[in-house]
C-alpha cells in the first residue's frame, strides 16, 4: 500500500520523542518530489524504530538524533544519524549477528538481537543496510532501495 513517507517518519519521531527520557534533540530532513511510496507499514516501523532506539540508547542525553529521508524516482534512502559512542572497527563485521554486542557498550543493557532481526526484515523487503561509525563521534545507519 502506498504510504506518505515524510508524514510516517515525522509521526514515528514524535512518538519516540514523547517517550525519550534523555531529552535528545530530534531532527527530520526530507528530500524528494514524491511522498507516497509502496511500503509495508508494520515492517518499516519495526526497522526504523529499532535503529532510532539504538541511536537514542547509545548516545548521551541531549545529543542530536537525525532521521534523513530521500525519495528518488528509483530509490528510497533512510539514514539514522547519532552523535553517540560509536562502533569499533573490529566490531563492524559482526554487528548484524544475533547476540553480538559491541565491546564499548559497558553498562548499557541489550540482547544484541535488534540489528539481526532488522537485517532479515530489510532483506525480505529487498533492501540493503549498512553503517559507518567513528568511536566517540557517532554512527550513521543507512537503508536503501527498500
Ligand atoms: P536489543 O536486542 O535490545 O536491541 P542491542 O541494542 O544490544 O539489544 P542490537 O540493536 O542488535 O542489540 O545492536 C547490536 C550492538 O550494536 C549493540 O549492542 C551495540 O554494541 C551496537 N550498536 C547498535 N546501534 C548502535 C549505535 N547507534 N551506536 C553505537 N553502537 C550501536
Ligand atoms: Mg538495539
Amino acid at each position: 500500500v502506498p504510504i506518505n513517507l515524510p508524514y510516517f517518519c515525522q509521526h514515528l519521531l514524535e512518538e519516540l520523542q514523547f517517550s525519550d527520557e534523555n531529552r535528545h534533540q530530534f531532527s527530520f530532513i526530507y528530500h524528494g518530489k514524491q511522498e507516497f511510496v509502496n511500503f509495508d507499514q508494520q515492517w518499516l516501523r519495526y526497522i526504523l524504530a529499532n535503529l532510532l532506539y539504538n541511536a537514542l540508547k547509545y548516545s548521551p542525553q541531549g545529543s542530536t538524533v537525525k532521521l534523513l529521508l530521500s525519495i528518488d524516482t528509483t530509490e528510497v534512502t533512510f539514514q539514522v544519524v547519532d552523535r553517540g559512542i560509536g562502533i569499533h572497527s573490529e566490531d563492524q563485521l559482526n554487528m548484524f549477528k544475533p547476540f553480538y554486542r559491541g565491546k564499548n557498550v559497558n553498562s548499557i543493557t541489550g540482547s544484541g538481537l535488534g540489528l539481526a532481526i532488522v537485517k532479515n526484515y530489510v532483506e525480505l523487503l529487498k533492501g540493503q543496510i549498512s553503517f559507518t561509525s567513528e568511536i566517540g563521534v557517532g554512527t550513521t545507519f543507512k537503508l536503501f532501495r527498500i
